[in-house]
């Protein structure tokens, strides 16, 4: 997937092996937790408590990130239909059945190695309400602890005093305690703050890299490329020092390809000239993921911003980890994450990036089992095009089942939407 062609040479940047090194090690970790006597606790990508949970020493499962690795491999299909057939709707999100399936068939992890029972599922909950059910049916399975964070919603767009005390309060007196019962680690805030650190460090590149894609062309995709970048930072890593270092080699590739002039890498190799430059909103489907990029990068559509990339963190308006203040900081990350913003916010954002990365307009890919993100796209859709004069377009696709990506459709909505661009580019030039 991450593979570069240069003419007949098949070639992966530094950063990509190192992420594909971070990955692997972590499902290898997962793999022996239990016969090295460490305990492992699942845990949502939104909200994350990482560098907290890696106070205690546990090794960290994402349940997201194991459907999308399986979506991306194709066997999500499998899991889902499992699931369907053990009673869950069709309408249930299908990370949560691919998750389902997956345990029901053995619990195999995506790179092949078995994965252990949690000692702990921890849950903040920010916005998705789904999270909450999810980890409902996976207690019943295991019958191990649960460990649940409120988060308020920003009901209003904003985050109060009252909010973010509420949040620390909950850390300090019910996780943190919680945390040390079930690890048997005493905790000590010198060590968060110091994983504190290398998260603020690695934020740093990470939204630089992201910005990148304000100039033209733009050195990198901000969809397709984005979803690689934000990886580690939004999943066991943030907080490590080779999450860091992973940051700072990306960032170096991006600033050699912004110098050269060079637009994105594609799995196809350089692209070519870019003509068309879009904002996306939603979650890309996984199972198809490289056939729905070639729609884009054929056509010279280059994705300069995305929400999805928001969704394990909104670090590009300012927010950074702070280890002088770390349970503040950390309630923050979560009151601030996309899952727990309110409509007139994600509308404001989504203006902004129109305008600030000088896009032709937004595409949603509205995700048909995903009703965190589906609710409201198409008001959002009007919203923007109304404030921006951009226009706007919508896809359906799915996470990670098969069932729901029809190419032809989604290419020629797609290919019509280009069209619609030029015709409005060339009566504004005329
Ligand atoms: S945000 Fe969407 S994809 Fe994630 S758990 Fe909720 S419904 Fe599923």
């Amino acid at each position: 997937m991450n593979t570069a062609t240069t003419g007949e040479a098949v070639q992966k940047e530094d950063s990509m092996w190192k992420q594909k090194e971070l990955i692997n090690g972590n499902y290898a970790r997962l793999a022996r937790a239990h016969e090295e006597g460490r305990k492992v606790a699942s845990t949502f990508v939104p909200g994350n408590l990482n560098e907290l949970l890696m106070c205690f020493d546990f090794v960290r499962n994402l349940p997201e990130i194991n459907a999308l690795q399986n979506g991306l491999r194709k066997k999500s299909g499998a899991m889902v239909r499992e699931a369907e057939k053990a009673g869950h709707s069709e309408d249930v999100c299908a990370y949560v059945k691919a998750d389902l399936g997956m345990m029901m068939q053995g619990n195999i992890g995506p790179m092949g190695e078995p994965l252990p029972k949690p000692d702990i599922l921890v849950l903040s909950y920010t916005g998705c309400f789904t999270f909450m059910k999810w980890f409902e049916l996976v207690r019943e399975q295991y019958q191990c602890e649960t460990a649940m964070l409120h988060v308020p919603y920003q009901g209003d767009g904003t985050i109060t005093p009252n909010m973010r005390d509420y949040v620390v309060k909950q850390i300090k007196e019910d996780l943190i305690p919680t945390l040390e019962r079930v690890s048997g680690v005493k905790f000590d805030i010198d060590r968060l703050r110091e994983y504190l650190v290398e998260s603020a460090k690695a934020e740093d590149d990470l939204v630089w890299v992201l910005q990148s894609a304000k100039n033209k062309p733009s050195p990198i995709d901000a969809y397709f490329g984005g979803v690689y970048y934000i990886g580690p930072a939004f999943t066991a890593f943030r907080g490590t020092p080779e999450a860091t270092d992973y940051y700072a080699t990306l960032r170096r590739e991006v600033a050699e390809r912004l110098a050269a002039g060079k637009g994105p890498i594609t799995p196809d190799g350089e692209m070519g000239e870019e003509r068309y430059r879009l904002v996306v909103e939603g979650p890309p489907n996984w199972t198809h993921f490289r056939e729905f990029w070639k729609m884009f990068h054929e056509e010279g559509a280059v994705v300069v911003a995305s929400t999805y990339t928001k969704v394990g963190g909104v670090f590009d308006f300012g927010f950074r980890h702070d280890p002088t203040n770390p349970l503040e900081s950390l309630a923050e990350y979560c009151l601030g994450c996309y899952t727990n913003l309110n409509l007139p916010t994600r509308a404001d954002m989504l203006t902004q990036y129109v305008e600030d990365y000088q896009a032709d307009g937004l595409l949603i890919n509205s995700i048909k089992s995903c009703n965190s993100f589906s609710a409201g796209q198409l008001l959002l859709l009007r919203e923007v095009e109304d404030r921006t004069g951009k226009p706007g377009a919508f896809v359906e696709t799915d996470l990670v089942d098969p069932r729901y990506f029809s190419a032809a459709n989604v290419k020629t909505r797609l290919e019509s939407y280009f069209q619609m661009i030029s015709q409005k580019r060339e009566r504004h030039a005329a």
